[in-house]
Parts: structure tokens; C-alpha cells; sequence
């Protein structure tokens, strides 16, 4: 367990705050039209409490749109005299941190590929030392819990009281349906071993695509995060960083209409109802639990595949062997009975030697 992190709750630092939190944005500013209108048009709507947008860009690869730079934060004290929404800014080293500070951001956000830098993490701690600015963690991009973690605590060592961690999910091995893995396995750890800290999610960095956007918001609901971060853009289609992940407000509008929230009620510090909530988890995990299953079962078919043209029998025994120790022994680390593991993997191994026989059988049937 972390050291017992004393974070005040949003509504401390939000007053007008009713749960859950909704920050909402363009993904970049782009122009000052751009972000005034997006503004006007988000702070229409009540559920939303604070304004979001990009001006420092970190791309993964240079050449795309990397953000329009100081004149953004200009662009952000228009909005928030006018709209008197408090605005946040990605700060990625502590040039873009002081310059935040000065311009009077009142949300500050590490971006997943900063938190994935504990000096770059520490450059900006050192700058919020004796504010009392809010920040924001976004996961780095690898599911590292103990990177994220850190990074936090880097931020409370410097006395920030104000803050909250982002979920915006991991980066896939290979072609996924959504940008980001979500790893709600990850975000459920953080929870465990960090209760005091709020935690939202991010659906569009997630999503990748405005169509899966409201299955991602409502199962954060449903996991009993406190919040949504998503980006919003006047019109979409011209964006010039992220289009097909971004709403317009009038959408945005829409899909918060169609969410179920669930969140913690206002006078109460637990949730309201705790069995729902762990039953919701249980459903999650057990669907990631199929999942994982079914990409297994793919490989195993694979594989029975190659070993038919290598003339290679189904069950390899030393294979197996070494596998089910491995399994056993990992399961034992993870608090798994050694009983509870071992007959699990006998059930996965023996369906899966049964669909390699069947492979090997029907080319046969075929051969012949
Ligand atoms: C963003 O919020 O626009 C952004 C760049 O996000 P992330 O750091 O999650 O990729
Ligand atoms: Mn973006």
C-alpha cells in the first residue's frame, strides 16, 4: 500500500461541483475563434466544469500538429472571463508549468507520455512547489501502476493537495478495436492502492473514435470513477489533431444525456451502492477474462495450424510440464491456490489439445 495521500476532495477546490466531473475541450486550440466558440457552446451546458484544450502538443511522431504554443494561454483567459469556466493546459516540462502558473491555468495535466518520464514528472513537481494549483495525472502509456503511482507522489511531494489521476488507456500491442487498451484492471488497482485519489477517465484518448466514446464513459460509471475528461471541438472535421475522436458540444450534450451515472452521493463517502458497484467489476473482469480466453484459443488454433504442416503432434508433453509449473507458481504469487490454478490450466490445456486434434483431423479428412 502507498503512503496515505491526504487529497482534498474535488468539491473543496469545486465548490459548484456536482459529481460526477466533466472536463471538456478540444483536443488542441487552434485558433482564438475556435476556442472561444467551443467554449461558449460547453459552458452552456452545466454539466460540464471545466474547460480543456491543448497548446503544447507532444506527438509520438514529429510532423503532425504540435499545438499553437503561448498564445494559447491568452486564448484560455478569454475563456475563463467569459465564460467563468476554470480552464486546464497539458504542461509537459517546466517551461510550459511556469508559464501555465503565470497566466493563471487553474488546471495543470501531465500528459501519458510525460508520466511516463519520472524527470520530466519531477522538472514539473519542482515548479508547482508551494502552489496550490490542481493537477492532473494522466496513466503513462505503458501500464506501468508504479510509474503512474509515482508520479503522483511526485506531485503530492511538492505539496500539491489538488489532485487527480487521469485514465486514458495503454497503448496496444497490435491492431485493437479501440486506440488505447482501457486495462480497467490497472485503473482498479490504482483505486485500491490509492482510495484518496479521484480518478477520471478519458474516453476519447481511449476510444480513438467518436462511436465508441459512450461504451467507454459508462462503464468508467460503472467501475465508479468520478469523471470524464473528452474532447470537444466546434466543428470536428476541420480539428487539427485528433478529428475523429472529438465531439461537438451539441453531441457531447447528447451522449452525457444517455449515460447512466453512478458516483459517490454528496453526503455520503461511500458509494451508494457498494454491491452494484462490485458486482459491475466483477462483470468487467470476467468479460476481460473471456476475452484473454478467446485471443488464447486464437493463438492455440495457430499454432495447431503450423504444427500440421511440421508434422508435429498435438500435445507436446515437456511443453506442458514446464507450463503448468510456471502457471502454478505464478498463480501462487498472485494469491491463487495451487489447487484452483492447476485445474484451470488442465481445463484450458485440454480443449485447447482438443481443437489442435480437430485442426490436424479435418486437414486430414481433407487429404484424403
Ligand atoms: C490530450 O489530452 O490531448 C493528449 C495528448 O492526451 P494523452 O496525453 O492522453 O495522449
Ligand atoms: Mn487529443
Amino acid at each position: 500500500m502507498a503512503e496515505k495521500l491526504d487529497i482534498r476532495s474535488v468539491r473543496e477546490w469545486l465548490p459548484q461541483i456536482n459529481n460526477p466531473l466533466l472536463v471538456a475541450g478540444p483536443c488542441s486550440l487552434e485558433t482564438e475563434k475556435q476556442t472561444l466558440e467551443t467554449a461558449r457552446l460547453l459552458a452552456k451546458d452545466h454539466r460540464v466544469f471545466i474547460f480543456r484544450g491543448g497548446i503544447w502538443k507532444p506527438r509520438t511522431r514529429p510532423g503532425s500538429f504540435e499545438g499553437i504554443g503561448s498564445v494559447g494561454l491568452k486564448w484560455m483567459q478569454l475563456v475563463k472571463q467569459e465564460t467563468g469556466l476554470p480552464v486546464g493546459i497539458e504542461v509537459a516540462n517546466a517551461i510550459h508549468t511556469e508559464e501555465a502558473l503565470k497566466h493563471g491555468i487553474d488546471v495543470l495535466w501531465i500528459g501519458a507520455r510525460s508520466t511516463a518520464s519520472p524527470f520530466v514528472v519531477q522538472e514539473i513537481a519542482d515548479v508547482l512547489k508551494g502552489t496550490d494549483s490542481v493537477v492532473m495525472v494522466k496513466n503513462p502509456v505503458n501500464p506501468d501502476l508504479q510509474l503512474w503511482m509515482g508520479a503522483i507522489e511526485r506531485v503530492y511531494r511538492a505539496g500539491i493537495r489538488n489532485i487527480v489521476a487521469i485514465h486514458r488507456g495503454f497503448t496496444p500491442f497490435g491492431e485493437t478495436k479501440y486506440r488505447n487498451y482501457p486495462s480497467w484492471q490497472t485503473v482498479i488497482e490504482l483505486r485500491r492502492l490509492m482510495p484518496e485519489v479521484p480518478v477520471i477517465c478519458d474516453p476519447s484518448h481511449i476510444a480513438g473514435k467518436r462511436e465508441y466514446l459512450l461504451e467507454i464513459a459508462q462503464k468508467a460509471f460503472d467501475m465508479g470513477l468520478d469523471g470524464l475528461m473528452l474532447e470537444s471541438h466546434v466543428d470536428p472535421s476541420c480539428a487539427l489533431s485528433d478529428k475523429e475522436q472529438q465531439l461537438t458540444p451539441a453531441d457531447l450534450g447528447k451522449l452525457l444525456d444517455r449515460l447512466v451515472i453512478r458516483h459517490q452521493s454528496a453526503n455520503n463517502p461511500f458509494f451508494e451502492n457498494q454491491l452494484e458497484l462490485l458486482r459491475n467489476r466483477i462483470d468487467s473482469l470476467d468479460n476481460e477474462l473471456l476475452e484473454v480466453l478467446s485471443s488464447r484459443m486464437d493463438i492455440v488454433r495457430e499454432i495447431g495450424k503450423y504444427k500440421k504442416e511440421h508434422n508435429v503432434t498435438a500435445l507436446q508433453i515437456n511443453r506442458w510440464a514446464q507450463l503448468m509449473e510456471d502457471r502454478v507458481k505464478l498463480g501462487q504469487k498472485l494469491n491463487l491456490s495451487k489447487t484452483f490454478t492447476q485445474i484451470l490450466f488442465q481445463l484450458i490445456h485440454e480443449d485447447s489439445v482438443r481443437m489442435q486434434t480437430e485442426i490436424m483431423d479435418n486437414h486430414q479428412e481433407k487429404e484424403i
